[in-house]
């Protein structure tokens, strides 16, 4: 294959005055070559070749020069046939072919610089720069005509250092710029931000007398612009006394580069009243440059007003809109730009395909990507590597593996982009395995892994559960991939951690990451915080909560909100609030945080102070908001309110209730003990209730003793999570306690329960270690220390207990043995010689009646503040009194 090739641009065969493209073919025809076969060559050698030139037989051409190379003969060809093969070769794009011709270049009698040069247009024009350059070291003269062949083909391929460098070596030599290779010169300057070299030309012109030219004087405007120079730019603009549409064009686009698109604007009116004419051009970078600032409407008005003008928007134009529109996350209307693009005839390009596919996985709309996948098939991108690189996002996204497969295996010249999309695609759809096997291929390709493939392959590992490879790649990074570790490395982990409920390694893993000096970011911290989200974890909310002071990282309004709700689960509602207060930004993700906190505390009235508070500065509440003030309403018994709220949300906000508004209602109405209306409601329901619902009435039905109503509710849970063992249990006590005549289930139930113990579980943390019990564990030191007193203990909540209605999601503790949160709640107040005045006690799952008694009771007789969170809820016990209403 001809390496060069792949890297030239579309391909331009075009030597249509050829007879036939065969003769081309790199395998010589046999026919063809039984025509050159004899061995002795024609005397004449330039006629016959010039000949077989003019007629596009190349190949034979190069086999006569070979040949008569070999014979080592005498005779040789004139340097204006030798020139006529190599253009031959360039408009053929034969570099194999070339290359055998340089390699004859001793048969030409007289290498002069014209043939040189002429080699390395060669090599330029089919890619193989470095060859041009070797030739073109090789030089014993360089004339102007030499230096621009070298310099043209360097700018070319956008090398522009190359450039600059060329062309100080070129001043070194004493050849001077003519006015067509000064703006290239010059055009590299700006792109290299070489403004240094820039003003030197600018001096260089100006003693040349070269200034008149327009296009030189344009140039030397485009470098200060490049180069962020616009007191010099303006200063040079003001100066010239004839300003065309391109130096316009260039102080627009500066100004609108640094942001400041009034200014751009301005310009554009003086531009309309001297008289030049705005082109589609000058559109184009004003559209532009609104979309980056995230201006898509103003840009809207823009497009609008060109068409109106008479301008047509071109690709670049409807590029911009539809790649504008996608990036500022409307990727609707991205894509119906897209569509309005073809109404109107006009042709996407690349850019444009690779923006509307990506407007397709923003929205996960398969059915549109797949059409304008066949769109770019039908135009020609499929092996453009960024139409490409989209495609297998978008496939990945859309859990369409195998196609993004198929396109990965199309794509030419495949960057660390694609692999690294096709590998995430794996990992996201849990085919480490897959992913693993392209991440060894890729190993090998000649793209190697970088630190982003590295950190995918450790987060895909991490997160479907294997840990220990996760592990293994993290050490290996280094060493064997040769890629250093970033903040991204340690936070892949640290996620993957906190999303298989590994809490402390999470925790681990960060103080690690410190230890070694590695700065966390916002994303780290984001991801360490919900490992302390927990009652026990408050102690390492303040470490957390230092680093975010030392790294500087309270701006980040997500961190500060991320902070607000994890104090507020751990239990610090006073802290919750003193960083809410000292935001001086909010967004409706703070209120949210601050207000959820509240309610978690059964601080109904301060939940609902905030709420007020927002509806009153007219910001626009959320489903979030809504939620925690239905349960605000809720914890007041303010049914009538929460009710009217709740009708106010799709009337007055627009907003479609969810599944945990519904079960919030059930809660508002059943906490009030309005069991019926509870009832209807669920009935009434336009969506199908799921099991939060139904558990939020059986609460109420717990709570009140309803039993008709609790046995309903049981059955439609049993229906919906057939496996769910607490479940099953909540029946079974049910039916035996209260006979219901159903022996059939009730034997089939209790013979399922037979095999289960006892699941609860409690944590309470004292002097920064955490401590587990399970209920009738009585395997830890101090129980000879903690029984009599829980012995005595029990005795003085029993007399306190009300009888009602029983069920309970742990066995009775006659059967069980004593529940796990008594035994923390026993080992926080007479286990060690401090007992702490603040009792933070965290279950697994729903506390019983009992145990509620009992920490009420204790919070009353000892003075301590008790902080119980289970599954249900935050219970704050203080002087008696339960900050949930004892309604859990
Ligand atoms: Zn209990
Ligand atoms: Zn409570």
């Amino acid at each position: 294959m001809m390496p060069c090739m792949s890297v030239s641009k579309p391909p331009l065969i075009t030597p249509q005055k050829h007879d036939t493209l065969s003769e081309f073919s790199l395998k010589p025809n046999k026919s063809i070559l039984s025509f050159t076969k004899t061995t002795d060559h024609p005397r004449f050698p330039d006629s016959h070749l010039n000949y077989l030139c003019r007629k596009g037989r190349l190949t034979e051409a190069v086999t006569v020069l070979d040949s008569i190379a070999k014979q080592g003969s005498k005779s040789k060809v004139r340097p204006k046939t030798y020139i006529n093969l190599i253009d031959a070769c360039i408009d053929s794009h034969s570099i194999h072919l070339g290359r055998k011709l340089h390699a004859c270049i001793d048969l030409v009698t007289e290498i002069d610089v014209f043939v040189e040069t002429k080699l390395v247009s060669m090599y330029a024009k089919c890619g193989c720069l470095n060859n041009a350059r070797k030739v073109f070291d090789g030089m014993r003269e360089r004339n102007l005509y030499a230096w621009s062949a070298m310099i043209g083909a360097s700018s070319r391929e956008q090398r522009w250092r190359e450039v600059v460098e060329l062309y100080i070596l070129m001043m070194e030599d004493g050849v001077l710029p003519d006015d067509f290779l000064f703006p290239k010169i010059l055009q590299a300057c700006g792109n290299c931000g070489d403004f240094g070299t820039g003003k030197l030309i600018h001096c260089l012109v100006i003693k040349l007398g070269m200034s008149c030219f327009t296009r030189v004087r344009n140039s030397i405007l485009a470098v200060y612009v490049k180069c962020g120079k616009l007191s010099w730019a303006r200063k040079f603009f003001k100066r010239m006394d004839e300003r065309d549409a391109v130096a316009w064009n260039s102080m627009i686009s500066g100004y609108c580069q640094i942001g400041e698109n009034e200014e751009a604007h301005r310009l554009f009116d003086e531009m309309c009243n001297e008289g030049v004419e705005t082109g589609l051009v000058t559109w184009n970078i004003l559209i532009r440059s609104h979309h980056q600032l995230g201006q898509c409407d103003r840009a809207m008005e823009l497009m609008r007003k060109m068409e109106s003008l008479g301008i047509s928007p071109d690709v670049f134009t409807w590029t911009s809109m539809v790649s504008g529109f996608s990036q500022n996350g409307r990727t609707s209307q991205a894509l119906d730009l897209f569509k309005e693009m073809f109404v109107v005839g006009v042709e996407p390009n690349g850019v444009t395909i690779t923006s509307a596919i990506s407007a397709c996985t923003g929205l996960e709309a398969l059915e549109m990507g797949l059409e304008i996948h066949s769109v770019a098939v039908k135009m020609g991108f499929t092996d453009d590597v960024l139409v490409g690189n989209s495609l297998i996002d978008m496939y990945s996204k859309c859990g369409e593996l195998e196609a993004a497969q198929r396109v990965f295996d199309i794509i030419k010249g495949k960057d660390v982009y694609s692999w690294n999309s096709m590998i995430g695609g794996y990992c996201q759809a849990g085919y480490c395995g897959k992913a693993y096997e392209l991440f060894r291929k890729m190993q090998e390709s000649d793209v190697p892994p970088n630190v982003i493939t590295w950190n995918v392959m450790i987060s895909g590992y991490i997160q479907n559960e294997n840990e220990d490879e996760a592990l293994e790649l993290f050490q290996r990074m280094e060493k064997d991939g040769n890629v250093k570790q970033n903040t991204a490395s340690w936070n892949s982990l640290i996620a993957g951690y906190q999303q298989l409920g590994q809490k402390n390694n999470a925790l681990g893993v960060f103080r690690k990451m410190q230890a070694l000096g590695v700065s966390p970011n916002y994303v780290t911290i984001l991801s360490v915080l919900p490992a302390c989200a927990n009652l026990v974890a408050e102690k390492k909310v303040k470490e957390i909560h230092c680093c975010v002071f030392r790294r500087s990282l309270e701006p980040s309004l997500p961190v500060m909100n991320s902070l607000i709700d994890t104090y507020g689960k751990s239990g610090n509602i006073v802290y919750s609030r003193t960083i809410f207060d000292g935001m001086p930004l909010k967004d409706m993700i703070t209120w949210n945080s601050m207000i959820s906190s509240y309610v978690r505390h059964g601080c109904s009235d301060a939940a609902l102070d905030l709420f007020d508070q927002i509806r009153n500065f007219g910001l626009k509440p959320n489903r979030g908001t809504f939620l925690s003030a239905i349960l605000a309403y809720s914890l007041a018994r303010r049914v009538d309110e929460g009710k009217q709220l709740f009708s106010s949300i799709t009337e007055a906000y627009q907003i479609m209730p969810m599944l945990e508004h519904y079960s919030s209602m059930i809660d508002l109405y059943g906490r009030s003990g309005r069991l019926v209306e509870a009832l209807e409601f669920i009935e009434d329901m336009p969506i199908k209730p799921d099991s939060s619902v139904w558990e939020a009435l059986l609460t109420a039905c717990r709570i009140h003793g309803n039993i008709g109503l609790a046995v309903r509710a049981l059955e439609h849970l049993l229906e919906l999570e057939p496996g769910n063992i607490l479940i099953h249990r909540l029946i079974l006590q049910t039916y035996v306690t209260y006979g219901i005549p159903d022996a059939l289930k009730v034997r089939k139930l209790e013979k399922e329960n037979m095999a289960r113990k006892s699941i609860g579980q409690s944590w309470v943390e004292a002097k920064n270690i955490v401590h587990t019990f399970a209920t009738g564990d009585w395997s830890k030191t101090y129980s000879n220390l903690l029984y009599p007193w829980l012995h005595c203990m029990q005795k003085n909540v029993k007399a306190r207990s009300h009888g009602g209605f029983c069920i309970e999601e742990e066995e009775k503790e006659e059967i069980s043995g004593i529940h796990s949160e008594k035994i923390a709640l026993a080992f926080a107040l007479v286990g060690s010689n401090h007992s702490p005045q603040i009792i933070r006690i965290v279950k697994n799952i729903r506390t019983c009646a009992d145990c509620h008694e009992t920490a009420k009771y204790v919070s009353m007789t000892y003075g301590r503040a008790i902080y119980l969170s289970d599954s249900k809820c935050l219970h704050h016990f203080k002087m008696g009194h339960c900050s949930c209403g004892d309604y859990w």
